[in-house]
């Protein structure tokens, strides 16, 4: 039996199993004056809906009782289970409005060929690599769905709820909109995937931006704020934002100069990923490591401390 546990009064945490190394995702429900705001949904598998009704029913709330539910970002563990509860409840949809539009990108299926087929030709991931890691893609398809979102959000809102208004923070980096919900009455903040204890998000490549200077700069904002409840994504809640930020930080700053010092002889983002992770990774890992790989190959490239040339439509990279 799944129990929901109340990490603050008025927010409930149920942990949701994930079918990944990843183990489980939380979702929240957060009081309302009236009802509740559910802060995302979970994968759409049975396992996680079964954990999910559980986690409800041992808090008393009833599926209509649920008004609003919002998603933090739209990767699969967050989004899965939102059409199927945004029909059980009637809630309203709220999400930020650069995710709305990168969830249309990555369910238009000419769009995202465009998007990511371009980032695996690029890196020069060998053709049979770039096909099983699309075989993955087609498995997690059915979390995607075609949203239509009753409220944009672009970040600075205040939602009303029992415990006072939540700001919304946009915080993009791990996701393009991805939003965390902070109460600088309670220092308390829902920080989504923006902030986790163990492990450092993941930061993956996306055309025309540098995701990584992004992330950085929304933790440097986040830095401003006292906080002294971090609720997550994925774990338990914990505290000491500042002193993960600065770690997280020194974390990537560590990564550019141990991915520069592979560059003395050009290398394609590929031929990094297998200089970097000795261990052979699954498509999936594979394709996280190659993303993230690019994102720093990106930063440096804007910071002018290495530099590309294309040969035959891929990249070598060197300093
Ligand atoms: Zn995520
Ligand atoms: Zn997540």
């Amino acid at each position: 039996m799944n129990v929901a546990s109340e990490v603050f009064p008025g927010v409930f945490r149920i942990e949701l199993p994930l079918p990944f190394e990843l183990a489980s995702v939380n979702v929240h429900l957060i009081r309302l004056d009236s009802g509740y705001m559910l802060v995302d949904c979970g994968m759409d598998t049975e396992a996680s809906f079964t954990a999910l009704e559980q986690g409800v029913a041992s808090t008393g709330i009833e599926w209509s009782e649920i008004r609003q539910i919002l998603l933090t970002h739209m990767h699969p563990d967050h989004m899965g289970l939102s059409v199927k509860l945004l029909k059980l409840t009637g809630a309203r949809l709220l999400m930020h409005q650069v995710e709305a539009r990168q969830l249309r990108i990555v369910n238009t299926p000419e769009l995202r060929a465009n998007w990511i087929g371009r980032a695996f030709q690029e890196s020069g991931v060998p053709d049979q690599l770039q096909t099983t890691m699309h075989q993955h893609f087609l498995a997690l398809r059915k979390n995607f769905h075609a949203l239509t979102p009753d409220e944009l959000l672009d970040g600075g809102e205040e939602i009303p709820t029992a415990l006072g208004p939540l700001q919304v923070l946009w915080t993009p980096g791990h996701s393009p909109g991805h939003i965390a919900l902070y109460s600088s009455a309670h220092r308390l903040l829902v920080s989504g995937d923006q902030i986790l204890p163990k492990i450092t998000p993941n930061i993956s490549w996306q055309p025309e931006s540098d995701t990584l200077a992004d992330f950085l700069q929304s933790l440097e904002e986040l830095k401003q704020v006292d906080v002294d409840l971090i609720v997550p994504s994925h774990g338990q809640p914990f505290s000491g934002h500042r002193a993960w930020i600065d770690k997280t930080t020194r974390h990537h700053g560590e990564r550019c100069v141990e991915i520069r010092n592979l560059l003395d002889q050009p290398q394609t983002a590929h031929t990094l990923v297998e200089s970097l992770w000795l261990k052979k990774l699954s498509p999936i890992n594979h394709q996280f490591a190659l993303l993230e790989v690019m994102a720093h190959l990106e930063f440096m490239r804007r910071l002018g401390q290495i530099n590309s040339d294309a040969r035959d439509g891929v990249f070598h990279w060197s300093v």
